[in-house]
């Protein structure tokens, strides 16, 4: 029909095993979910320090809406941002060192905002790391910027990029924690690689903030990268804080750029109040519940030794994202139904989210789960792992 051949393309992803299925939840999000009436133990959330159902937070959340209402009515430069908006990015500004915080409304949306406001010409460039988000992907294509991928996590492949490169301007882009494969890029390389070359240095720390690093405040944290090494640091609300949203942090004159130009902040309906609300107080709990961080450390640790005493391969992140990629489609789909047979929830990553022949299972551990139920994990994987992929 209309020409768009909807029938045969859904047929093709089905043949291909690449047909995805959305899962619906009826519980708390917890360590435990429900979902289609039965109870999982739940190891691919992103909400890494439980705080999604922490009582502090969720009670902020209520008491916001009782103030605010739900909905925030109206994108933020019209009537949409309010006073929670307003503590929330000024309380952030200080724990994070930077001038200025600016809320947006999702990480996706935020990395949409940033490069497409900062580049004014199509022969400006944007480097990117190979395994680099979709958001990251898209803000550039949308930016029409000239787009060079560097190979992951390799500062000499960029450096060798910078070489051939001659653009006014030069926007380097990546993740801190990869999404997909937990590990961490090297920013003190990168940050010093992009000072000598005048580029810009933007870093997405969507997995990072709230876990890596001393405090736990990401990537920057980690590696005690300041202001002048990367000017530009996106995060966001819906992973460790537990909540939803995003933010960029910068200098004054840059985060002013992106409000006055970024359309996906201009043109989509503010974040609700609650929600800051909610944000502000899981920064809060981050901040002061420490043990959090330590128990979530230690079930890592207690995973990867796990793995490793059973000869299962091991990725090198030692992060809250732990991949196993098995490579094939069809044995990690089985794997995940295997696992899904003996009450644990891990959906299976396929291309093209990664890689051709690296489906995995992303498995993530939370400050929410107990040693007894990452045991379990260990237990039915040790059972069930692929022989060849040990
Ligand atoms: C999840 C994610 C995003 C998108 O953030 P949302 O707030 O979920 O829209 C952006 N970048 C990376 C690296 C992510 O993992």
């Amino acid at each position: 029909m209309f020409g768009i051949d909807a029938d045969s393309r859904l047929k093709n992803l089905t043949d291909m095993g690449l047909f995805r299925h959305v899962n619906v939840y009826s519980s708390k999000q917890d360590a435990e979910i429900v979902v289609d009436g039965r109870r999982y133990i739940n190891f691919c959330s992103n909400d890494y320090l439980g705080l999604a159902r922490h009582p502090r937070v969720v009670s902020a959340f209520q008491q916001a809406s009782d103030t605010y209402g739900v909905g925030s009515s109206a994108s933020p430069m019209i009537c949409g941002k309010s006073e929670a908006h307003e503590i929330l990015e000024q309380r952030l500004a200080k724990r994070l060192g930077r001038e200025r915080v600016v809320l947006m409304s999702s990480g996706y949306m935020a990395n949409l905002a940033i490069i497409s406001a900062l580049i004014t010409s199509r022969s400006h460039s944007v480097f990117m790391d190979k395994l680099c988000h979709a958001s990251m992907v898209d803000g550039a294509v949308l930016s029409r910027a000239r787009i060079k991928r560097y190979r992951h996590a390799d500062p000499d492949a960029l450096k060798a990029l910078f070489e051939a490169d001659q653009s006014a301007v030069k926007l380097v882009h990546t993740e801190s924690v990869f999404s997909m494969d937990g590990d961490i890029a090297p920013l003190r390389l990168l940050a010093d690689l992009c000072s000598e070359n005048q580029a810009c240095l933007i870093v997405d720390d969507a997995h990072g903030f709230g876990v890596i690093g001393d405090k736990g405040l990401g990537g920057l944290d980690y590696f005690c990268l300041g202001e002048s090494d990367v000017p530009l640091l996106m995060g966001t609300f819906g992973k460790a804080l537990g909540v939803y949203g995003a933010f960029v942090a910068g200098s004054n004159e840059m985060t002013e750029l992106i409000v006055q130009h970024a359309r996906p902040y201009i043109y989509s309906t503010a974040l609700p109040a609650a929600v800051a609300a909610a944000a502000l107080e899981a920064l809060s709990v981050q901040e002061q519940e420490t043990a959090l961080r330590t128990h979530l450390f230690s079930l890592i640790d207690r995973f990867r030794a796990g793995l490793e005493a059973a000869g299962i391969y091991q990725s090198l992140s030692t992060t809250p994202i732990q991949p196993l990629i098995i490579g094939s489609i069809d044995k990690t789909m089985n794997l995940s139904q295997v696992l899904l047979q003996n009450g644990i929830f891990v959906t299976a990553i396929r291309p093209p989210t990664v890689p051709q022949n690296s489906a995995r299972l992303r498995i993530t551990l939370s400050a929410s789960h107990t040693e007894d139920q990452v045991d379990y994990l260990l237990e039915v994987l040790c059972k069930h792992f692929p022989a060849e992929r040990r």
